[in-house]
């Protein structure tokens, strides 16, 4: 077993790069296996300045997988009681009616909104708390040796150099990331990296004048269209916070909205009953900055046990499935598994990473369809009826028929065995629909019970 302890019982050193959620997370993981961590970040400390930068504060959904590391290491109820759960999605069409379709059949099929600044909050207070843990703030990685290993940081204001070694250097530094950089620099490896050519832009709707939210709260709210998609996040002051999704060029671009007036026709025009709930919408589109959204999907993410990737500096996505906060909490969850159980570190970290690409390369795939789905199927009549089928055969058959979605936000089947079953449990439909309707849907639920049979292994390592 590796742990935070050489053979002779000395403490090992862990050096954690980035204190955002995967960082912060991984550090009260590895503070539990014994490792003594420094944490290097080079943002300023989110306690102190908890509501982060205008237009950047943006929301999550946290889902099973998420949830299942939280649990782990014991925060979970604590981060549930700053969230505000979401039963499902309220679509509002292009025409201005809306529809609510549940996240799933069960009770715990939701998932829960959190703001990001203070989950990190949350989560670095959480870690400064154990013994042997110390975040370093304003620290930024300027250089790795990932043999020895080293980190080299600087402070962002100025000021020397410090180099500091350690056993096991975690790079958490998110889509952009340096450590991954010089992890790989003159290693054979593979590197793709695509920049949507749609951005998004943060907005809020605010409670009415009462306090009282102005659209149901429990729920995402989705504003499809083709030129543009907007989401809203609810949040415990009865606002919600809403990620405007748009191309960069074109007639509807960001480019092309640049006064007040096309700003509001094209909300008018493509999300007519979001006018009214958007009082601050023009100050808040021409001031908020612009996000991009990344795509990585890299390796190597590890190098000789001393040095490994997690989280978005392993795998960035869309943000369309709402899973890479999911997966980076899962990342932290299988690392701890595999230096539990593998007796080296090299065979640990390697063990990790080929547990975890083929998944979160899954991932990447689906996340990029999704945008495809929320922006141009979901209001639709044929999105809906699917859904239909979806529950009633989740009814049917709870324990056989798992729809695709339900097994990524619901459950921790890693992300291929899902969608290879999804393929599977569809083939079956397709069969069932063409061949006799009634006989069909019982010899479905009976199929789909054999193909349940053949179980899933869980997360790994
Ligand atoms: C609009 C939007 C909506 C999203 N919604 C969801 C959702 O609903 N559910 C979900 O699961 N995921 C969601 N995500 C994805 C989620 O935000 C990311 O997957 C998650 O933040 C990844 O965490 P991370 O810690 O790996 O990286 P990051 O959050 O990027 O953290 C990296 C940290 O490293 C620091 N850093 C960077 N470089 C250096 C350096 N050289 N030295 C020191 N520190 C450094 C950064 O300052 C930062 O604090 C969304 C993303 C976006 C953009």
């Amino acid at each position: 077993m590796s742990s935070g302890r050489t053979p002779r019982g000395q403490q090992q050193r862990a050096v954690v790069v980035g204190a955002g959620l995967a960082g912060s997370l991984a550090a009260c993981f590895l503070a539990r296996r014994g490792y003594q961590v420094d944490v290097f970040e080079r943002r300023a400390d989110p306690r102190a300045a908890p509501a982060g930068v205008a237009g950047r504060s943006i929301n999550l959904g946290l889902s099973a997988r998420g949830m299942r590391a939280l649990r782990d290491v014991g925060l979970l109820d604590e981060v549930l009681k700053r969230s505000v759960p979401m039963r499902g999605r309220v679509v509002h069409r292009p025409d201005g009616t809306v529809r609510f379709q549940p996240y799933g059949v069960a009770e715990h099929h939701i998932l829960h909104s959190v703001l990001r600044d203070e989950l990190i909050a949350l989560l670095v207070d959480a870690a400064d708390a154990q013994p042997g843990v110390r975040f370093h703030f304003g620290r930024r990685l300027e250089l790795l040796d990932r043999d020895s290993p080293t980190v080299t940081v600087r402070p962002v204001d100025g000021g020397d150099r410090v180099t500091v070694a350690a056993d096991l250097v975690v790079g958490a530094d998110g889509a952009f990331s340096a450590t991954r950089r010089m992890l790989q620099h003159g290693l054979r490896g593979s590197h793709s990296q695509t920049v949507l050519d749609w951005g998004y832009k943060e907005l809020t709707i605010p409670p009415d004048p009462q306090g009282r939210p102005r659209v149901r709260l429990e729920a995402l709210h989705v504003w499809p269209a083709e030129q543009g998609l907007m989401v809203a996040h609810p949040n415990r002051d009865a606002s919600l916070t809403c990620s405007l999704f748009l191309p960069f060029d074109g007639p509807t671009g960001f480019t092309a909205l640049d006064t007040p007036a096309a700003i509001r026709g094209f909300i008018a025009r493509y999300m007519p009953d979001a006018t009214a709930l958007l009082p601050r919408l023009v100050e808040e589109f021409t001031s908020h900055p612009t996000g991009e959204l990344v795509t990585v999907r890299t390796t190597p993410w590890q190098h000789a046990g001393r040095v490994v990737l997690i989280g978005d500096a392993a795998h960035a996505v869309y943000p369309f499935y709402g899973q890479g906060m999911n997966a980076a909490f899962e990342d932290c969850l299988v690392l701890d598994r595999c230096l539990a159980r593998e007796p080296d570190p090299a065979g640990a970290l390697a063990a990790f990473e080929a547990t975890r690409r083929p998944h979160t390369d899954t991932l990447a795939e689906l996340s990029t369809r999704n945008f495809v789905e929320l922006r141009d199927r979901v209001h639709r009549p044929g999105y809906h009826l699917r859904s239909l089928a979806d529950q009633a055969l989740t009814r049917l058959a709870p324990e056989a028929w798992v729809p695709l979605y339900t097994m990524v936000a619901h459950t921790t089947t890693p992300y291929a065995e899902a969608v290879a079953r999804a393929k599977r449990q569809d083939r079956l439909l397709a069969a069932a629909l063409t061949g006799a309707a009634a006989a069909g849907v019982t010899a479905l639920a009976g199929a789909a019970r054999a193909v349940a049979r053949r179980r899933s292994r869980g997360p790994g390592c």
